[in-house]
């Protein structure tokens, strides 16, 4: 077989297997969303731990749940522990409205980050309502694993960028609320119990 054609083969492969993998897409409407957990929940300070083989099968079966509330919010990603699941992976998608462009990334680690920093206003489906602006690295590079268990490595800059960083915080434990003054974080979190309580 020609070297081209073999190439061509595996890519197809490769795409039908991720297709296969999000099938429920098409129908995510129709998926129950799961329950987002909002602060001050202890989970949401936990660090995760690494997804391993043996847990893909757990992972992949939280997806259409997790999708379906990403989706519902609507927010751009959503990490493991947001639905009380201590595992390192999460879900982003910064695509234009009525556009989709799901990713779904495992063990994601930043490998490398400009040092030009940029302020863009951020939110949290677990802090709902709740937005501030937060001072990050405009760019940076990424390392994590797609579904296949592949490793790929990948730039970012600007929105996505910012969205890489905050979903990796929360795989460690930390909310975007850890990179304002003390002052302002007390009055956002009491601002988020207030609100909740009035719920
Ligand atoms: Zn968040």
């Amino acid at each position: 077989m020609p070297r081209l054609e073999l190439v061509f083969r595996h890519l197809t492969d490769y795409i039908r297997s991720i297709m296969t993998a999000l099938s429920f897409l098409p129908d995510i409407e129709s998926i129950t969303p799961t329950p987002i957990l909002v602060a001050p929940q202890p989970v949401l300070r936990a660090v995760a731990r690494e997804v391993t083989a043996d847990d893909m099968a757990l992972v992949k079966s939280h997806l259409p749940g997790m999708f379906s509330a990403m989706y519902k919010a609507p927010g751009i990603g959503l990490a493991a522990p947001q639905i009380g699941l201590g595992l390192r992976f999460a879900l982003v998608d910064v695509a234009d409205e009525g556009e989709r462009n799901p990713m779904v990334l495992i063990n994601p680690e930043i490998i490398e980050e400009s040092e030009q920093l940029a302020a863009r206003e951020e939110g949290c489906l677990s802090l709902p309502n709740q937005y501030a602006e937060v001072i990050r690295p405009l760019s940076v590079r990424m390392r994590y694993r797609n579904l296949e268990g592949e490793v790929i490595e990948m730039e970012a800059d600007d929105l996505l960028a910012t969205c890489l960083q905050h979903e990796i915080d929360h795989l460690d434990g930390i909310l975007f609320v850890d990179h304002l003054s003390k002052l302002k974080r007390n009055m956002i979190m009491r601002r988020l119990a207030k609100e909740q309580k009035g719920r």
